[in-house]
């Protein structure tokens, strides 16, 4: 039968049981090298950065008290640079680790959802981290847009979908029943959209390393600002399955 129950294969899902379908459409996306089309989507929007459009976002960073306008300003930047259309309100709120920042999506409220980010972030971490998570989260908008287009689908014609399909509705499913981290630590950090999110964060960390090594090399970027911005060139602790 080539039309599946989206409920049922969510349920599926949710209890962790493997499908074969679902593996098959992983491994298209996510493993074949000649495919990856996550990971050759995410380099195409690095890609795009330069020096010149990288250089206002970083400013505010390097202004006391305008840490809320640098959340903003990368925000706006990382939305633009991922095409999410849709735009959040941000909230400053005390979360358990330093390291923790959220996306909240408000169900039933179409473009509507919340960056909560914990002010400790902004003062704990160096700015290419920082810019990384605001960069983690705002991926989590762009698999919330791109799932949303199956909305009220409730049975999907398997034959006929192609790859991107295929891929808006595995974030759907992942969506539609996420791992939290208090529930499991590992399978949360693991489960595909939080797996994207990291390599998102790893990948934005690399490039504005790159970026900055070079144009300090060029004498476009002064050591102190490097050292003002608390750089660091490596990868983000935690990691999910694409680390
Ligand atoms: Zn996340």
């Amino acid at each position: 039968m080539d039309v599946i129950s989206m409920m049922a294969k969510a349920e599926l899902f949710k209890a962790g049981v493997p499908l074969t379908l679902m593996d098959e459409w992983y491994r298209e996306i996510y493993v074949e090298p000649d495919v990856r089309t996550a990971e050759k989507e995410m380099d195409a929007f690095l890609a795009k950065i330069s020096l010149r459009e990288l250089m206002p976002v970083l400013a505010p960073y390097l202004i006391a008290n305008a840490q809320e306008e640098a959340i903003w300003r990368t925000v706006d930047w990382t939305r633009k640079l991922f095409g999410v259309k849709m735009a959040p309100t941000i909230q400053m709120s005390i979360a358990a680790s330093p390291m923790e920042s959220h996306f909240v999506y408000e169900e039933g409220k179409d473009g509507e959802w919340q960056l909560l980010v914990n002010p400790r972030l902004l003062r704990d971490i160096p700015v290419d981290l920082l810019i990384g998570v605001v960069a983690h989260e705002v991926w989590h908008g762009y698999q919330q847009q791109r799932s949303l287009k199956w909305q009220g689908h409730s049975a999907v014609e398997v034959a006929k979908l192609s790859s991107e399909e295929k891929r808006d509705l595995m974030y759907a499913l992942n969506n539609m029943y996420i791992i939290r981290p208090e529930q499991d630590r590992e399978g949360y950090a693991s489960q595909l959209v939080e797996a994207e999110a990291y390599l998102v964060t790893n990948k934005i960390r690399e490039t504005l390393a790159q970026i900055l090594t070079k144009a300090y090399h060029h004498g476009k970027v002064p050591t102190q600002m490097l050292i003002a911005l608390n750089l660091t060139i490596g990868k983000m602790p935690i990691c999910g399955r694409f680390c």
